[in-house]
């Protein structure tokens, strides 16, 4: 590891333990490894939208760098997620988890924001969950490195009940989400968020409706009880 990122992660450790003064240092932290580790060169200051500029392939890439928290990833886990303006989309999203109990990050998305996340239904926001981006195999292990084994117990009685105004629960996953989530394939209501229907169809065309139940039960068996 670089001497600028060791100082960098050190001082987010530092400020950690001085209470929850995390986030800024956290998203200092993030850009420093975007220019040493990716090459970066930083945005002028003021610029909206943009925190730097990588060339790949002869162009130049605009480039939104994007932080979390090892606190906000243990809270919210694979429904952690961050939000883009889809009218000023950058060319390369970068996103990291930013540990604060040991000096450390982990990358998880280094690439277009078109293919991630989900436009929003009445606003031009796109946002994008953690396990958009990566597998939910890849994001079990990451959350069993944050020391998350187990999922909040929820009651099978609440799964397809409407959580509040605008939330609902996956029943694959257990997740709530914006109840856009669930509004695909010309439905209003559909019972699985769009990462697990993804899944559920990847199943499917793997081992027919056998495996689709494996994949329901294996996920459920997480959180469900
Ligand atoms: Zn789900």
């Amino acid at each position: 590891m670089s001497e600028r990122i060791a100082e960098a992660l050190d001082l987010v450790v530092r400020a950690f333990k001085l209470g929850e003064y995390d986030s800024n240092v956290i998203g200092m932290a993030a850009e420093v490894i975007a220019e040493v580790e990716f090459g970066m060169t930083k945005a002028p200051r003021g610029s909206r939208d943009v925190d730097g500029t990588w060339f790949v392939d002869g162009r130049e890439h605009k480039v939104q760098v994007k932080a979390w928290s090892e606190g906000r990833v243990k809270k919210y886990r694979r429904g952690t997620f961050l939000t883009l303006k889809e009218n000023s989309l950058p060319d390369v999203l970068l996103c990291m988890i930013v540990y604060c109990s040991k000096p450390g990050y982990e990358i998880i998305y280094n690439g277009p924001p078109t293919a991630v996340g989900k436009v929003e239904v009445n606003r031009p926001v796109r946002v994008i969950r953690f396990d958009h981006m990566k597998t939910a195999d890849e994001v079990a292990s990451i959350l069993q490195r944050l020391g998350l084994e187990e999922r909040p117990r929820a009651s099978r009685a609440k799964v397809t009940q409407i959580e509040s105004g605008s939330a609902k629960l996956c029943s694959i996953c257990g997740v709530s989400f914006p109840v856009e989530e669930f509004e695909y394939g010309g439905k209003q209501l559909n019972s699985y968020c769009t990462s697990c229907c993804r899944l559920h169809g990847q199943a499917y065309a793997r081992g027919g409706s056998e495996a689709t139940r494996q994949f329901r039960e294996g996920m459920r068996k997480n959180w469900s009880k």
